[in-house]
């Protein structure tokens, strides 16, 4: 079999896979099992969205013999990543393919959180479509729920549709424990050390809606899901008297911000 990765070393790797989950910039990935793969009922339909299918297919489970002018060996190379990304997004979807990426996740191998309040929370990567060549790879923190773009210019060209808009949601839903709790934490604009007037009654305001919500929750019988409850809720009332600008109605969230002179 030839080596694959010709332009940047010797590296010689005998299956396709390995080779190509070994690769600089494919660190998202997980190896589809060789059972998946062959398995045509899991290919249904990607035989249009593929060119040079059946070869890319071949080189994929490693039975590739064709001999061809390097042009056409790029294509064909170009069309099994492709082919690959796009039974990607299948397989992890699957029990052992949710497995595979589980472990990835509790290694960070997609990264972690950039928010300084999410406590390097391991991220998930997701795609914003499910049809390639629509959107790049997105990486979901699930304690501030909110997506990142990916640090590596190498990840940030990664097609979106290779790990689909489900995955990270359904890999919650098969391990619930994986889940973190929500981050109740957030940062509070202060000038030396005074609360802000605005962005404080926003967040007084913010926070009175936020514990109305838990307490219809509560008697409804849902848990919340929020971290350390309770606690974070006494401390903020302590120094609301230290606010620059008091003076403003009380609980008005879009109150301009004035510093006076103290
Ligand atoms: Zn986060």
């Amino acid at each position: 079999m030839d080596d694959f990765n010709s332009e940047t070393d010797s590296d010689y790797t005998s299956y396709w896979r390995d080779w190509f989950i070994s690769s600089r910039g494919n660190e998202y990935f997980c190896e589809i099992d060789e059972e998946y793969l062959t398995d045509r009922f899991n290919l249904t339909g990607l035989n249009t969205e593929v060119q040079y299918y059946q070869y890319a297919l071949d080189l994929v489970t490693d039975v590739f013999d064709f001999d061809c002018d390097d042009d056409m060996r790029e294509q064909i190379e170009k069309s099994a990543r492709h082919l690959y990304g796009l039974v990607h997004a299948r397989y992890i979807v699957t029990t052992r393919g949710l497995l595979k990426m589980l472990e990835k996740f509790k290694k960070s191998d997609f990264g972690k959180c950039p928010r300084v309040m999410c406590d390097s929370q391991p991220l998930l990567p997701m795609g914003q479509s499910d049809i390639a060549n629509t959107s790049p790879v997105k990486l979901y923190c699930a304690r501030c729920e909110d997506l990142y773009n990916p640090k590596s210019s190498r990840h940030a060209v990664i097609d979106g549709a290779y790990f689909g808009t489900s995955f990270h949601n359904i890999l919650f839903q098969v391990y619930p424990a994986m889940l973190p709790p929500k981050s109740q934490r957030r940062y509070e604009p202060r000038v030396f050390g005074f609360k802000m007037h605005a962005a404080a009654a926003l967040a007084r305001w913010q926070g009175e809606q936020r514990e109305g919500m838990k307490e219809r929750l509560r008697k409804v019988g849902i848990e919340t899901g929020f971290e350390n409850e309770d606690e974070e809720v006494e401390s903020e009332e302590e120094d609301d008297d230290m606010e620059i600008g008091d003076g403003f109605e009380q609980g008005q969230p879009g109150a301009a911000v004035a510093i006076h002179d103290r």
